[in-house]
C-alpha cells in the first residue's frame, strides 16, 4: 500500500479546501456525531449538493462525483477539518449502495437523484423493542394485498424520522423456515397514513430518537427492494457501510484538534505531563486507526468490499471517540459541567464536553453494538 498522495491528490485536497473555507457557514458548528439543527444542517447538505458534492462516495451515473476512494477520504477530512458535520448518512451510505446494487431502474430513478441533491431525507426503520442486536427477530408485519402491502408494527430508537420523507424498513413477510428467510426491504413515504412518531429525548437532553408506529399502513407493492425474502441479505451488505462510515477517523482528528488548542490554552494544564502523555497516547491509538482505516479503503479501491473489518473499524473508532470525548469531559472540569453556568473564559471545547461525552455513550451501541462487532469478528476472522 503506498500511503503518499499523489500530486494530482495534493491539488484536489487543496481544491477541497479552499471550498470548505468559503463555504462551510458558521452556525453550523462542530459535530458531535448526530446533528440536532434541522434547517441549518439541511441548507448545508443542499449547499453541498448544488456543488455535486452531497453524494461524495458515489459514482458519476447515479448523481455523485465519481471521485477515487482515495479522493473520498481526501475530502471527508477536509470536510472535517473545516469543522463541518457528517451529512445524515441514511440515503447517503446506506440506502443509496443498496439500490444501486439491489434495487431496479424505476427505483433508482425516482430516489437517488433526490438524495444527492439533499431534496429528500430517510430514516432507518430496523430495531424494534424486541429486535436489536437479534434483528432477524422482528416482528413487524407486512401483508400483500393485490398491488400494496399493509404494514403493521413498531419502530423503536429512529434516528431523525420526525425530520425524514422516507424510511426504509425491515418487515416480515413469512414466518415460513428460519427467520431471516421472512424479512422484505420496504421503501415507506412517512406521510402515508397510520405512520405515528413519537419523540424519544435521549441524555444529552437531545431529541434525535423517535418510536415510530405503523398501523395499516398502505405501501405499494413496487416499494419493495430486491426479491420478498431477500431483505435479510440486503439488509447485511447495508450494515457493513453503516460500520465503515461510522469509524469516524476525521471527525476525531478535528475534536483531537481542538482539545490540543484547549490544552495549549490553559496555563495548567498545558505544563501536566500526566495531560501531555494522555494526549499523545489518544493521538497515537488514533494514527493506528487512521491506517487501519486506509488499508480498508485500499481494499475497496482494489474492487473487494469492505468486509469484516468495517466491523474492526466500529469498535475502534467509537471507543475513540469516547475516549477523546471523556478526556475533553475531564480535563474541562468544573467548565464542562453546562449546569454550572461556566464563565465566559471557558473554551467552547470544554463547554460542550458534557453534551458530547454523553451523546458518545450510544455510539458503542447504534450501527450494531461493540460485543455484536466482537462476535462478527470472531466468527469472520478468527472463524470462531
Ligand atoms: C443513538 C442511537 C441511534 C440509533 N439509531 C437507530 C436508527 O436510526 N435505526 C434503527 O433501526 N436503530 C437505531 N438504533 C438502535 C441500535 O441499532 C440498537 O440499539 C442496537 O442494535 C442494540 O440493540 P438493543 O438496543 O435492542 O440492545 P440489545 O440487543 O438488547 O443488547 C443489550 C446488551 O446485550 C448485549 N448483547 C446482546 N446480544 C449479545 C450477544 N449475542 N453477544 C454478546 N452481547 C450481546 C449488547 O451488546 C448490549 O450490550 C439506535 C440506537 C442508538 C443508541
Amino acid at each position: 500500500m503506498n500511503l503518499d498522495f499523489s500530486p494530482e491528490d495534493q491539488a484536489f485536497r487543496a481544491e477541497v479546501r479552499a471550498w470548505m473555507r468559503d463555504n462551510v457557514p458558521q452556525q453550523v458548528g462542530p459535530a458531535i456525531g448526530i446533528p440536532s439543527h434541522k434547517e441549518t444542517q439541511f441548507a448545508w447538505e443542499r449547499k453541498l449538493g448544488a456543488k455535486g458534492w452531497l453524494a461524495y462516495t458515489w459514482p458519476k451515473e447515479y448523481g455523485g462525483p465519481g471521485w477515487t476512494a482515495t479522493q473520498q477520504y481526501i475530502f471527508d477530512t477536509e470536510r472535517a477539518l473545516a469543522g463541518a458535520p457528517p451529512c445524515g448518512p441514511f440515503g447517503l451510505s446506506m440506502l443509496g449502495p443498496v439500490l444501486m446494487r439491489y434495487g431496479n431502474e424505476a427505483q433508482k430513478q425516482r430516489y437517488l437523484p433526490p438524495i444527492a441533491r439533499g431534496e429528500e431525507f430517510w430514516c432507518q426503520g430496523y430495531s424494534e423493542p424486541g429486535a436489536g442486536s437479534d434483528l432477524a427477530s422482528l416482528k413487524t408485519r407486512a401483508i400483500r394485498e393485490g398491488d400494496h402491502y399493509i404494514v403493521n408494527g413498531q419502530k423503536i430508537w429512529t434516528t431523525q424520522a420526525h425530520w425524514a420523507d422516507f424510511i426504509f424498513c425491515l418487515v416480515r413477510t413469512s414466518n415460513d423456515g428460519p427467520k431471516q428467510k421472512g424479512i422484505s426491504f420496504l421503501l415507506i413515504d412517512m406521510a402515508t397514513p397510520g405512520i405515528e412518531i413519537r419523540p424519544i429525548t435521549t441524555i444529552d437532553g437531545h431529541h434525535h430518537l423517535n418510536e415510530v408506529f405503523l398501523t395499516d399502513v398502505r405501501v405499494p407493492a413496487e416499494n419493495l427492494v430486491g426479491e420478498e425474502g431477500q431483505g435479510w441479505t440486503i439488509a447485511k451488505y447495508l450494515l457493513t457501510h453503516e460500520r465503515t462510515s461510522i469509524a469516524g477517523v476525521a471527525d476525531s482528528y478535528y475534536q483531537m484538534g481542538r482539545l490540543h488548542e484547549a490544552v495549549a490554552d490553559d496555563p495548567v494544564l498545558s505544563q501536566d505531563p500526566v495531560v501531555t502523555r494522555r494526549l499523545a497516547t489518544l493521538e497515537v491509538d488514533l494514527m493506528a486507526l487512521e491506517y487501519t482505516n486506509l488499508r480498508t479503503l485500499d481494499r475497496v479501491a482494489k474492487g473487494q468490499p469492505p468486509g469484516s473489518e468495517s466491523s474492526g473499524l466500529k469498535i475502534k473508532g467509537t471507543e475513540l471517540q469516547q475516549a477523546i470525548s471523556e478526556a475533553q469531559m475531564e480535563l474541562g472540569g468544573l467548565g464542562a459541567l453546562p449546569w454550572l453556568s461556566p464563565a465566559e473564559d471557558v473554551h467552547p471545547v470544554f463547554a460542550g464536553a458534557t453534551q458530547r461525552y454523553n451523546f458518545l455513550r450510544a455510539s458503542s451501541i447504534y450501527g450494531g453494538t461493540n460485543e455484536i462487532q466482537k462476535n462478527v469478528l470472531a466468527k469472520l476472522l478468527l472463524q470462531l
